[in-house]
């Protein structure tokens, strides 16, 4: 009988397909509101046929030995898969699936209610008014930022950057520059987009600025110091993609100088530990890594990576195979 691993609790529609399916699955359970540790890993990963992991999980070419040799596939219950060392896989003969699409909409819509807060200073707010210091309406009471026609740079224009730039200019008539190894021109005819070959050259021109690339050793602290640097003092940074592609440490320091006005961000360098120096600033909103977390969303992510096993146990190739 093949065995599936699942290093965390996922939503139970993942689970009842691969049951269905005459599966033996255990659920690493104790992992529920946690990281799997290592050897929770080392252990879970003995003798099975595919693991189906979360981004949490370190899934390196030591935890992919101790399933060998039967390990199979390794199914990741996320779009990103900087958690699996790609290369070990391949070097032993590892499938590894990620569940790209399902999450776009949802993800996009998070980064949308984050430059929306942060414009308009809703968590600020909202702390003042719980406080008891709303004493009256005033002129310049908690001033914010338009979004409406402002300009929007999107780092890396893929399927979620894309979703966030419809957004922008259907809702907000914002004017979209766009910075990717690669131009889309029938995306700039529909949109009105303007494609910048250069992060240097788009970042002085924008409002606000959405990172949206996957983290590579080319895309780590893509977003540092020196870049902050030649922003609008005015501008502000949103990231819902992963922590390591901005540098934290330099963010706190330019936020609290003023460098720039803001930011909003889902991801942290060092998660979940998040730089203290951030936590103490009004012109930063802090989400837990939440931008995918609709019920309709994880549902759809569990079957996908669910699938992905079943079409690798039956022989044929798991539709999101990353290459
Ligand atoms: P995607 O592959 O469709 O898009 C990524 C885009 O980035 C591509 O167009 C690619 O060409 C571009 N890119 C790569 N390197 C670049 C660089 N150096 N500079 C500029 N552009 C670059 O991926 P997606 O589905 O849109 O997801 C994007 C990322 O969002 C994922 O890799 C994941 O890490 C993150 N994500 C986070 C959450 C969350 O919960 N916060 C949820 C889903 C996805």
């Amino acid at each position: 009988m093949s065995r599936v691993f699942v290093t965390r609790p996922i939503p139970e529609i993942g689970i009842g397909l691969l049951r269905a399916k005459g599966y033996e699955v255990v659920i690493n359970d104790k992992a529920e509101n946690r990281a799997a540790t290592k050897e929770e890993l080392l252990e879970g990963i003995k003798g099975t046929d595919a693991v189906l992991s979360i981004l949490t999980d370190k899934i390196d070419g030591e935890v992919m030995d101790a399933g060998l040799p039967t390990l199979k596939i390794i199914a990741n219950y996320a779009v990103g898969f900087d958690n699996i060392d790609l290369d070990a896989a391949k070097k032993k003969g590892l499938m590894v699936t990620n569940t790209p699409g399902v999450l776009t909409n949802t993800v996009a819509e998070h980064t949308f209610a984050l430059m929306l807060a942060i414009a308009h200073r809703i968590s600020e707010a909202d702390r003042f008014a719980r406080a008891g210091r709303y004493k009256a309406w005033g002129p310049s009471l908690l001033l914010g930022t338009d979004m409406s026609s402002k300009t929007l740079g999107i780092v890396g224009l893929g399927r979620i950057g894309s979703r966030v730039a419809l957004h922008a200019v259907k809702g907000f008539e914002m004017k979209v520059l766009y910075n990717d190894p690669k131009p889309n021109p029938d995306f700039e005819k529909e949109f009105g987009a303007q494609f910048v070959e250069k992060l240097d050259d788009m970042l002085p021109h924008c409002d606000f600025v959405s990172i949206h690339v996957p983290l590579l050793d080319s895309t780590h602290h893509l977003m540092n110091e020196a870049r902050f640097k030649i922003m609008k003092k005015t501008a502000y940074l949103v990231n819902t993609s992963r922590g390591p592609i901005v540098d934290e440490k330099a963010l706190a320091k330019v936020l609290k100088e003023q460098v720039i006005r803001g930011a909003a961000l889902d991801v942290f360098e060092f998660e979940p530990d998040i730089v203290p120096e951030l936590k103490d600033l009004d012109n930063v909103i802090i989400t837990p890594h939440i931008a995918s977390a609709t019920e309709e969303t994880r549902n759809k992510m569990a079957s996908m990576a669910a699938e992905n096993i079943i079409e690798a146990f039956e022989g044929r190739t798991p539709p999101n195979l990353v290459k």
